[in-house]
């Protein structure tokens, strides 16, 4: 089969039984790869029944058709399991070199259940696979785990997702650590692995995918080399990572700032920002594999409490929850944050999230410091930060309490604390504001992992950056009007599961054309011939099997919300008053023939001067409205219930949000279907 090995190891840790199992075509038509089929594996192995930290676990590390090839943001792989952060589907991929590996080595996948006596990594080389011992890895930070295996299998080059004493120690959102600079950080699977005291799995390997038609492959993979050339989107990655646009987000309040309630910190965002780290301590980028955009950054601090050479810098995710969420403006003391934060193995997002809740329940009242263990906790205190940190990674103190994440918190501290522990479905929520951008509080309400911003193009989709026809995502979308988002949101979550099944980076996905460049090189890769319609089906059929996982699970429609806290106008400054930031990514000059595009169709008010120091020499006018301070409060409430009936019915989703029987059938999965309703029981609003 082109683009696959055709080949799963399944192994069970508690009686050390590894096997081959063959990928069949059927299955590799109907779902592609990555995170749709991780989504029917767990599935039909009853995952959604586990204990999420049980033995009965499954966890599934899966590559993808392009994984491996030479196509930009290939090198990626989707970890999937039950969360024990929601409860619901588990899904994150981390970038790096990892995902390529595993396929040089053989494997589309490996599919792990059972639980070991002892700690144990499972080492994979050129399609042979053993269980080793990791006693002396246990409790070794991330880098120490990947350079012990390398230095035992004496392999330079062999390539490792691991954890480190986070996940070992169950912490709720410990991640899985795939090099220095790649993270698959979110939903917990860190903590799965821990339960399972599975170390690490390290891979080598120089098997090459075999591509159906070479050349063509090659051709599209020029073409999309210069799209990502010529877009602004990679270029403002390559120049100032992530973070390249922080200020920009703030000018319209979508930076959340000391946990959710400050509209508006601009020293802060001009002191985090990409631009300012550019200008300041970056000493390198990184890139992932087979990727031109380099948006990884590599720092050094040259003195000082925080001092350290050629570090990790940190992502945009992370100067924001360890930065403005805290109220710290200290660039050296985020990265420091930062990079404790990967050693330990734990999710910037939730770890930084948990932390300002923390503050804020002190600072409320809600909570004494007999929870803190002392500590007068106080906004800005970036010390403070870091010494949090190391103890929820070890559950010490007040780290028990945080390793649990902002939900399980307020519902211990309980006093409307809830209000303000901004999440959905458990998972804290990532660092864009729903009052920016209405589109995303549907977008975090509904997507199957909880609140998340990276598994759909909702994000560039809203600000009018790029559209996807062909998956009903059409542009001209109004940001801060709950009104014709539902589309919107369900065409860009499909698409998002058609880059995590490919499996593919949202970055390089978002610039390219489904038509001309992802789907030819799809179907190049595999000679399936795959039409456009089979591409939105699967991602169609993956988002509805990750629902059903969640149902199954015991969710239902009163798990599509959002904490009250981002759903409200902000309770402390104000926002700007510009309704948008039409293209919020800064221009080069001479700005790129995209960018002008992009402006010129999106631009509806007037033109005014951009507040100062805000794009540094780099494309000072914006194209904006300015709203009144009335009119900006009003706009701050995105209408959640509004946007989720249109959604219900764009999605066929029954009152208790299951998919309705005759979805599941259409989309091939009523099987699905008979699971959810035993004995044809109609859906109740079917
Ligand atoms: S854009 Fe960044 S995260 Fe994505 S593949 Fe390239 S270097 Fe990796």
């Amino acid at each position: 089969m082109f683009g696959y090995c055709g080949k799963l190891l399944y192994v069970n840790l508690t009686d050390g039984k590894l096997e081959d199992r063959e990928l069949s075509e059927a299955d590799a038509k109907k779902y592609m790869g990555g995170s749709a089929l991780a989504a029917r594996i767990l599935f039909d192995m009853k995952a959604y029944a586990a204990d999420p930290l049980g033995a009965d676990n499954t966890i599934a590390f899966m590559t993808g058709p392009l994984t491996g090839t030479l196509v930009p943001g290939s090198g990626r792989f989707e970890v999937a399991a039950r969360s024990p952060l929601t409860g619901g589907f588990g899904v994150s991929s981390a970038g790096g070199f990892f995902g390529a590996e595993l396929k040089r080595a053989g494997y589309d996948g490996v599919v792990i259940t059972g639980a070991a006596e002892s700690p144990v990594y499972l080492w994979i080389k050129d399609g042979a696979a053993e269980l080793l011992p990791a006693d002396g890895l246990w409790g070794k930070t991330g880098s120490e785990t990947v350079r012990g295996i390398s230095e035992e299998r004496g392999e330079k080059n062999c390539r490792t997702a691991c954890i480190g004493p986070a996940g070992e120690n169950l912490v709720r959102y410990a991640c899985v650590i795939a090099g220095s600079h790649n993270f698959a950080g979110r939903t917990g699977l860190g903590a799965v692995m821990g339960a399972k005291k599975l170390k690490a799995i390290s891979v080598k390997g120089k098997a090459q995918v075999e591509l159906a038609e070479k050349q063509e492959f090659m051709d599209i993979r020029e073409k999309i080399l210069k799209t990502l050339a010529e877009d602004v989107t990679a270029k403002s990655y390559s120049a100032y990572g992530t973070a390249g646009t922080m200020q920009l987000g703030m000018l319209v309040s979508d930076v959340p700032t000391k946990n959710w309630r400050v509209a508006d910190w601009e020293e802060g965002s001009d002191k985090l920002n990409g631009i300012s780290v550019a200008e300041t301590i970056l000493s390198g980028t990184k890139s992932c594999y087979a990727c031109p955009i380099g948006c990884k950054r590599v720092v050094t601090i040259p003195d000082g409490p925080h001092a350290r050479e050629n570090a990790v810098g940190p992502e945009y995710e992370t100067v924001a929850s360890m930065g403005t969420m805290q109220l710290v403006d200290d660039i050296e003391a985020v990265t420091a944050a930062n990079e404790l934060c990967n050693e330990l193995g734990m999710d910037t997002i939730s770890a930084g999230s948990s932390i300002a809740f923390l503050r804020e329940c002190l600072e409320a009242g809600l909570i004494g410091e007999e929870e803190t263990g002392g500590r007068a906790l106080k906004w800005g205190a970036a010390e403070q930060t870091l010494e949090l940190l190391e103890l929820a990674a070890r559950r010490e103190g007040p780290g028990a309490l945080l390793a649990e994440g902002v939900k399980r918190m307020s519902e211990k501290i309980g006093k409307g604390s809830e209000e303000f522990a901004v999440h959905s479905k458990g998972m804290e929520a990532p660092m864009h504001d729903p009052r920016a951008y209405h589109g995303l509080a549907l977008a975090y309400a509904t997507s199957p992992r909880g609140a998340c911003h990276i598994t759909h193009a909702d994000l560039v989709a809203e600000m009018g950056v790029y559209t996807y026809p062909e998956f009903g995502v059409t542009g001209g979308y109004d940001t801060i009007s709950s009104k014709g988002k539902a589309e919107m949101v369900a065409g860009s979550e499909n698409l998002g599961m058609v880059a995590g099944s490919a499996v593919m980076c949202m970055f390089v996905i978002w610039p390219l054309s489904m038509k001309r460049e992802v789907l030819p090189a799809l179907n190049a890769a595999t000679g399936f011939g795959w039409s456009m319609a089979d591409l939105v089906a699967i991602g169609e059929r993956g988002w509805h099997l990750q629902r059903a996982f969640c149902n199954m699970a015991g969710m239902t429609a009163a798990d599509d919300k959002v904490s009250p806290r981002a759903l409200k106008p902000h309770l402390e400054g104000s926002p700007t008053g510009l309704d948008k930031v039409v293209a919020t990514m800064t221009s080069f000059s001479p700005p790129s023939l995209p960018f002008v595009k992009t402006v010129a169709n999106a631009a509806v008010g007037r033109i005014i001067p951009v507040q100062k120091n805000v794009v540094k020499g780099l494309g000072r006018l914006l194209f904006t409205k300015k709203l009144s301070a009335a009119e900006m409060k009003k706009k701050e409430s995105p209408d959640l219930e509004y946007m989720l009936r249109e959604y219900y019915t764009v999605r066929e989703l029954d009152r208790e949000g299951r998919a309705r029987p005759r979805k599941l059938a259409e989309l091939q999965l009523a099987d699905v279907a008979e699971t959810m309703f035993p004995k044809s029981e109609a859906s109740p609003a079917d």
